[in-house]
């Protein structure tokens, strides 16, 4: 088990601290601040301690220095949402960075800029880790969406400096590890989404873990597909048919249910639907694309997910952006929502589709719920994959 800031002692001690502020940003203008708002509790927690707290972070995917994806729209929202004063350097590391942090007081924040800008990040050069390291006595990673990258700023920085988990981090680990390794059985896993090849890996690692798999969303055509239906114009990644199949044949040898859709909601265009149908998956008319799954899927569905004692859902059941390809997702969401049994829920999308059903109720997941809504997409999926992530290998045991 890995150590976190609640089995150390943080009181007065200056902190580097790992986030995740990759927020969608456009013209200065923060669309979504969730990822901030998920890293408070570990600050407010420094803070009652009175640290001295230096926070860096990746925003988006810059290539050198790109002053459209700096972080200082991201340190003013903070500075409001905690309703604190929040220094910002115009540089990662640096003489402007350096002065900010030595004149920097306890109970203080100084947000560095963009890890990005400079080249050493992505290549975890020791050179970059060890000036990061300089500012602070302590490295807390709370960044769970990138604890998949071996970074300067995720995993570099363990070589200089003792590294543990954040509250954010933690709250993810203490959700999936335990469902992972231990889950109460019968354990139901529900795939979706666009693309086969992100969540194969995934499915793979289940294939002994689970006893029922369900495949919707785009992904499911490829299944169907390596099955000889002829989805017509549905999502297809050809190159994975093999794999596809190959899943199937080894899910019937463990004598495990996976279940294809049965029926679909097909439409002659995504974007500008004239045509909707709902047909069985063998019956998909010639030029047609499949965008949500049908009613009778929906109640195998709901059937298997009355019976599961351990959830896991990543991706969606259809093109669940389109008010008329959502129902399917939207079902699920629901389903699960009712069935309160311990349940990962991975992938922007999915989790977008329960905060969608809890709004429609006007409900919130108290904090004791059985239903984790984990807020890591690549980073969730490795782990679901039984990778061991780079960022959690280096904090400490
Ligand atoms: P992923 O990132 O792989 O989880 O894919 C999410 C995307 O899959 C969403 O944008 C959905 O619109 C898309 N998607 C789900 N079902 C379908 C489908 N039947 N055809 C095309 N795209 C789909």
């Amino acid at each position: 088990m890995v150590k976190s800031i609640l089995d150390i002692n943080v009181e007065n001690k200056s902190i580097l601290m790992r986030v995740d502020f990759n927020v969608p940003i456009k013209e200065g203008v923060i669309n979504d601040d969730t990822r901030i708002k998920a890293a408070l509790p570990t600050i407010h927690y420094l803070l009652s301690k009175h640290c001295k707290i230096v926070l860096i972070s990746h925003l988006g995917r810059p290539k050198g220095i790109d002053l459209s994806l700096s972080l200082k729209p991201v340190a003013e929202r903070l500075s409001e949402l905690l309703k604190v004063n929040v220094q910002f350097s115009r540089e990662l590391v640096g003489e402007e960075s350096t002065k900010l942090y030595n004149e920097l007081s306890f109970g203080e924040i100084l947000v560095l800029e963009n890890t990005r800008f400079v080249e050493g990040e992505k290549k975890n050069d020791p050179i970059l880790s060890n000036q990061l390291a300089k500012f602070g006595d302590i490295f807390v990673n709370d960044a769970f969406g990138s604890l998949h990258r071996a970074h300067a700023s995720t995993v570099g920085i363990a070589r200089y400096l003792k590294a543990y988990a954040g509250l954010l981090v933690k709250k993810e680990l203490d959700a999936i590890l335990p469902a992972l390794d231990k889950p109460k059985k019968p354990v139901l896993t529900l795939f979706g989404g666009a693309k086969v090849s992100d969540k194969l890996p995934v499915v793979q690692n289940f294939l002994n873990k689970a006893d029922t798999f369900i495949i919707g969303g785009g992904m499911a055509f490829t299944f169907l597909k390596s099955q000889g239906i002829d989805v017509k114009n549905s999502l297809l990644e050809a190159e994975m048919l093999g794999e596809a199949e190959s899943v199937i044949s080894q899910a019937k040898k463990l004598s495990k249910t996976l279940i294809l859709p049965k029926d679909v909601v097909v439409s002659d265009s995504i974007k500008e639907p004239s045509e909707i149908k709902y047909v069985k998956v063998t019956e998909i008319p010639e030029g047609m694309i499949g965008v949500d799954i049908g009613s009778e899927t929906l109640s195998l569905i709901k059937k298997e997910i009355e019976k599961a004692e351990t959830i896991f859902w990543n991706g969606p059941m259809g093109v669940f952006e389109v008010d008329n390809f959502a129902k399917g997702t939207e079902q699920v969401a629901e389903f699960i929502l009712q069935r309160q049994v311990r349940t990962i829920i991975g992938g922007g999308d999915s989790v977008y589709a329960i905060n969608k059903m809890l709004q429609k109720s006007n409900l919130t997941l108290p904090d004791n719920s059985p239903i984790h809504l984990s807020t890591g997409g690549g980073a969730t999926l490795e782990l679901l994959s039984g990778k061991e992530l780079p960022g959690i290998s280096v904090l400490e045991k």
